[in-house]
């Protein structure tokens, strides 16, 4: 598997939606300006490429969000741990935009079993701000995030 570690921004017109679809490190160096030219449509913006967001990343990244015109309805999916970690610790790093779906690191304490799963917000919600249960794919017992779920599901409560 190839590790990007150099940011990249691709923006692709869909029939529902501006799609904006971001990888790598967003530090000093990450251009996002692609996002100040959108708008007029919804934006649905894909992060499971993203590795790390620094501090410098975090202030230029704000600084964008809140340049996307609040009539555009703006969601986010596919945010991987590093971004969940940044919506948890940094009030309005969203903007007026949506978490829809986010990857969770699941560990399983029967066979060490590791994995990225993708959830769904919404079905987190409905579920009391828990995640649903998860079996492992290797052994059947249920997965735990290898980490605090309370901690790593705090976006998921702020938002209900
Ligand atoms: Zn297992």
């Amino acid at each position: 598997m190839v590790v990007r570690t150099a940011f990249s921004i691709d923006v692709v017109a869909e029939a529902d939606a501006d799609v904006v679809t971001i990888a790598g490190v967003v530090d000093e160096n990450a251009d996002l300006s692609p996002l100040l030219r959108l708008g007029a449509r919804p934006i649905r913006v894909h992060l499971r490429g993203v590795r790390r967001i620094n501090s410098f990343g975090v202030r230029s990244w704000m600084d964008a969000i809140r340049h996307v015109p609040i009539t555009a309805k703006l969601s986010f999916v596919h945010c991987p741990p590093p971004v969940v970690d940044q919506c948890n610790m940094v009030s309005g790093f969203l903007g007026h935009g949506a978490l829809d779906s986010f990857y969770a690191p699941m560990t399983c304490a029967e066979c060490d079993e590791q994995l990225d799963q993708l959830f769904e917000t919404e079905v987190c919600r409905a579920n009391g701000a828990k995640l649903p249960l998860t079996p492992c794919p290797r052994c059947g017992r249920p997965m735990e995030v290898d980490d605090l779920e309370d901690q790593y599901l705090l976006f998921v409560r702020d938002s209900m």
